[in-house]
């Protein structure tokens, strides 16, 4: 009954965390789209593009794990991809309030939608996209953080940084 879930979030950029809860709800529902959300409020460092091929190349041999971009309202992009199941990630109570309010929100806004949430493994519970840039920015090692292909896409954007204000 429920094959597709879509797990949304802005991936700028995708840690282990992340891709620890896309490992997890591919075992329990047969497709997931990672949906990374274009959200012109938010800066970031990497654009809407380079989030979505950084994710499409590492599930490239996944056929069970897409990659799509959306913006507008996030129960729509579900409901057009005929789901009805949205997963989140929780690593700390931190978390909990925000993700509340707007699983909560998303049920007032279309009732049979579900939010389902999942915990990474402990070793990234404290694992954050910010983190990772501000290590990434100071010349630290990402490689118990990040992917390889994320950690050399990081390392090439500060090194291109450095050179510049060199310049
Ligand atoms: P958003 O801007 O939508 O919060 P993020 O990319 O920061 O986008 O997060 C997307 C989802 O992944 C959120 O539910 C967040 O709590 C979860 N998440 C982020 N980092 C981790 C992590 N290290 N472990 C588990 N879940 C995480």
């Amino acid at each position: 009954m429920h094959n597709v879930a879509i797990y949304p979030g802005s991936f700028d950029p995708a840690t282990f965390g992340h891709l620890n809860i896309i490992d997890r709800a591919s075992t329990i529902f047969e497709n997931i789209i990672v949906s990374v959300v274009n959200n012109q409020n938010k800066n970031t460092l990497f654009n809407l593009e380079e989030r979505v091929l950084m994710l499409r190349e590492i599930y490239s041999n996944n056929k069970n794990i897409r990659v799509e971009s959306f913006d507008g309202l996030l129960v729509d992009f579900v409901k057009k991809n005929n789901s009805k199941i949205i997963v989140r990630g929780l690593r700390a109570v931190s978390d909990f309030e925000y993700e509340l309010q707007l699983a909560l929100t998303n049920r007032k806004i279309s009732d049979n939608i579900e939010t389902v949430f999942l915990m990474p493994n402990e070793e990234y519970t404290y694992l954050s996209s910010s983190l990772v840039k501000e290590v990434a920015k100071l010349g630290g090692d990402i490689s118990s953080f990040v992917h390889p292909t994320i950690e050399k896409k990081l390392k090439d954007y500060f090194s291109n940084v450095r050179q510049n204000r060199k310049i």
